[in-house]
C-alpha cells in the first residue's frame, strides 16, 4: 500500500475514533433511534470538514437491538426509542475518498447484560493482542471463541471480520468469531475489521424480513424515471458503499407509492441488494465490539 493511501485510511480511522466518542453520548436511553443515527451520521462529515476533507459514512449507522446482530437502521418515519433495558449495537462507518473505517460497540445502559457487554470487548481486546505480522489469519477466530466461549458465551459463527478496500466494506481475507483453516498470516499492507459477536443464544443469526440498508449490486438500464434517478444518485454518491432507505426518501420526496415501485423495480431486476436485519432468536441477547487495524512496516496500527 502507497503511504497516501495508509494516511486516507489514518484519517478515516481518527475521524471514526471521535465519532464512537460523540456515538457513546448520543446514544442515551428514551432518545428516538432516527434522532440517534442522523445525529452520528452529521457528526462524521462534520468532523470531517474539521479535519479538512470530505468524510461521510461508509455506511448508514446501525442500530440492532437485543437479539437482533447487525442491519437495522431507522426507517425514514421511525418512531422507535431507545430503552435502557436494551443492548444496542452501534456499527459505525466514516470514509475519505472511499478509504473506510469500521467500528461499532454495544450499550446496556441498566447493565442488565453487563457481562455479555464485557465479552464482546474483551474478545476483541485478546484478539487484537495475538495480532502482528506472522500470525495465522484463523488464530484470530480461535482467540475469540476462546474468551467468549470461556465467560460462558456463544461467538456468532456466521457473522466475521473482513478486509476492507477502497468503496469496499467486506473483502477478503474473513476473519470468523471461530477458528479456521486460514492459515495465511499476517502482513503488510492489510486493512481489516475485527468484530466478535457474543451471545446467550446458539450462536447463529438468520435474516428477518426486514430491510432499510441496500447497496448496488449491478447497474444497468431501469425503465421507470424515479428508479432511473434513484440509482444514477446512487452511483454517484455511495458506488459500491451501503446506503439507507431513508437516505434515497430524503433525497428525493416522492410518493410513498412513487418511492415504493422505484424500489421494488431496482430490487426485482438485481440492481439493488438488500441487507435484511440478522438475529438470533427471540428472547436472546447478542453483543458486538469492532475495530479496524492497518499492517504497515511491520506494525499492526488500530485505527478507531
Ligand atoms: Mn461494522
Ligand atoms: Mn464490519
Amino acid at each position: 500500500m502507497n503511504k497516501k493511501d495508509a494516511e486516507k485510511y489514518v484519517k478515516a480511522g481518527k475521524i471514526l475514533r471521535k465519532a464512537r466518542e460523540k456515538a457513546r453520548k448520543i446514544a442515551v436511553p428514551g432518545k428516538k433511534m432516527l434522532d440517534i443515527a442522523n445525529e452520528i451520521e452529521q457528526y462524521i462529515e462534520k468532523l470531517g470538514k474539521e479535519e479538512g476533507v470530505v468524510s461521510k459514512p461508509a455506511f448508514p449507522v446501525n442500530l440492532s437491538v437485543n437479539e437482533e446482530a447487525a442491519h437495522r437502521t431507522p426507517a425514514s418515519n421511525d418512531e422507535m426509542v431507545f430503552e435502557k433495558n436494551q443492548v444496542l449495537k452501534v456499527d459505525l462507518g466514516a470514509h475519505v475518498d472511499g478509504f473506510v473505517g469500521d467500528c461499532a460497540f454495544t450499550v446496556n445502559p441498566d447493565n442488565s447484560q453487563a457481562k455479555l457487554v464485557e465479552t464482546s470487548e474483551l474478545a476483541l481486546e485478546n484478539a487484537l493482542s495475538v495480532i502482528k505480522p506472522g500470525t495465522e489469519i484463523g488464530k484470530i477466530g480461535e482467540e475469540i471463541e476462546k474468551t467468549i466461549r470461556g465467560r460462558g458465551f456463544n461467538p456468532v459463527q456466521n457473522l466475521s471480520g473482513h478486509g476492507l478496500a477502497p468503496y469496499l466494506t467486506h473483502t477478503p481475507p474473513t476473519i470468523p468469531n471461530i477458528p479456521n483453516k486460514d492459515s495465511r498470516e499476517i502482513e503488510d499492507g492489510m486493512v481489516f475489521a475485527i468484530e466478535p459477536f457474543a451471545t446467550d443464544g446458539k450462536g447463529f443469526v438468520r435474516e428477518s424480513g426486514i430491510s432499510e440498508i441496500f447497496s448496488i449490486e449491478e447497474p444497468k438500464a431501469v425503465r421507470n424515471i424515479h428508479a432511473r434517478k434513484i440509482l444514477e444518485f446512487a452511483l454517484k454518491e455511495y458506488k459500491t458503499l451501503p446506503f439507507a432507505e431513508r437516505w434515497i426518501i430524503e433525497k428525493f420526496k416522492l410518493s410513498d407509492f412513487q418511492h415504493k415501485l422505484a424500489m421494488r423495480d431496482l430490487l426485482r431486476a438485481n440492481i439493488f441488494r438488500a441487507y435484511p436485519i440478522l438475529k438470533e432468536e427471540e428472547g436472546m441477547f447478542v453483543s458486538q465490539t469492532e475495530t479496524s487495524v492497518l499492517v504497515q512496516d511491520g506494525n499492526v496500527k488500530i485505527l478507531v
